[in-house]
């Protein structure tokens, strides 16, 4: 039975694709986004998370936190299990809901990812994956609903700064999931102060006929607290402003 390091699972998500979703987060990524909004999610073991504002000095770590402290982020689980868990959801996942799994990078963890994704077809259950496209798998991207695929920067070298990776490979896998018959939700995080090349994003974008929006989402500062309680290093971006995101929304388009 497959099994992986599973970091989270949310319920009633509105955001991660089409209708409700419960949304699985997969841990750990081989990109390292400096404004990563899950940075509980990138390394690929269980990590224990620490919020000394919640620590009460009770002294009892060695039989665990009940005050929320210290929080262990990631359990390793079987497909079946994770699976027992979404079918809970499942009488809300209507209206092209369903399961979104995410990360982290997920295809990081393809044997639990194919696993779910064929439980997800025995329960008759939708499916869609977002990644950052780092990896590439027809067999596994052909059995999803949709994907949501990230690309951040377009020059290689400033995505190389900002997340530790070229974007080569992502700009090929993007080509190669445009051959396969799969809606693709391409996304871009905005984050004011990064040259990003928002225009040259959304002019690759246009020319791949699956994609059938393309999205900038704003960054928010909620991983800094998590980058904290991890003691990670820590890079502070503005939130752009409604005139930010008004300019560079112009490059977005839905088909
Ligand atoms: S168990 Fe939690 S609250 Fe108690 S001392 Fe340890 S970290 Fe603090
Ligand atoms: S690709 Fe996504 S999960 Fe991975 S580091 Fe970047 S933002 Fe975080």
């Amino acid at each position: 039975m497959a099994k992986g390091l599973v970091a989270d699972i949310q319920r009633a998500s509105l955001h991660d694709g089409y209708g409700i979703r419960t949304t699985v987060f997969l841990k750990g990524c081989p990109l390292n986004c400096k404004w990563c909004h899950n940075p509980e999610c990138i390394s690929f073991k269980p990590e224990t998370m620490y919020y000394p504002e919640k620590c009460i000095g009770c002294g009892k770590c060695d039989e665990g936190c009940f005050s929320g402290a210290k929080v262990v982020c990631g359990q390793y689980m079987t497909a079946d299990e994770v699976m027992s868990e979404l079918l809970l959801d499942k009488p809300y996942y209507k209206d092209g809901g369903g399961i979104t799994i995410s990360g982290g990078e997920p295809m990081a963890q393809k044997q639990l990812v194919k696993a779910l994704i064929a439980l997800c077809k025995n329960n008759s259950i939708g499916c869609a994956m977002e990644t950052s496209l780092i990896y590439y798998d027809a067999d596994i991207f052909k059995g999803l609903d949709f994907i949501m695929a990230d690309m951040k920067i377009w020059d290689t070298g400033i995505h190389k700064e900002y997340t530790g990776v070229g974007n080569e490979q992502i700009k090929d896998n993007f080509k190669k999931l445009n051959t396969i018959n799969i809606p693709i939700i391409a996304r871009t995080p905005v984050i004011p102060g990064v040259e990003q090349g928002i225009d040259k994003i959304s002019e690759f974008m246009q020319g791949l006929e699956n994609v059938v929006q393309y999205e900038l989402l704003p960054y928010h500062p909620l991983g800094i607290a998590k980058r904290k309680a991890l003691r990670k290093e820590i890079t502070e971006f503005d939130i752009p402003s409604k005139e930010y995101m008004l300019e560079v929304g112009r490059y977005a388009f839905i088909r």
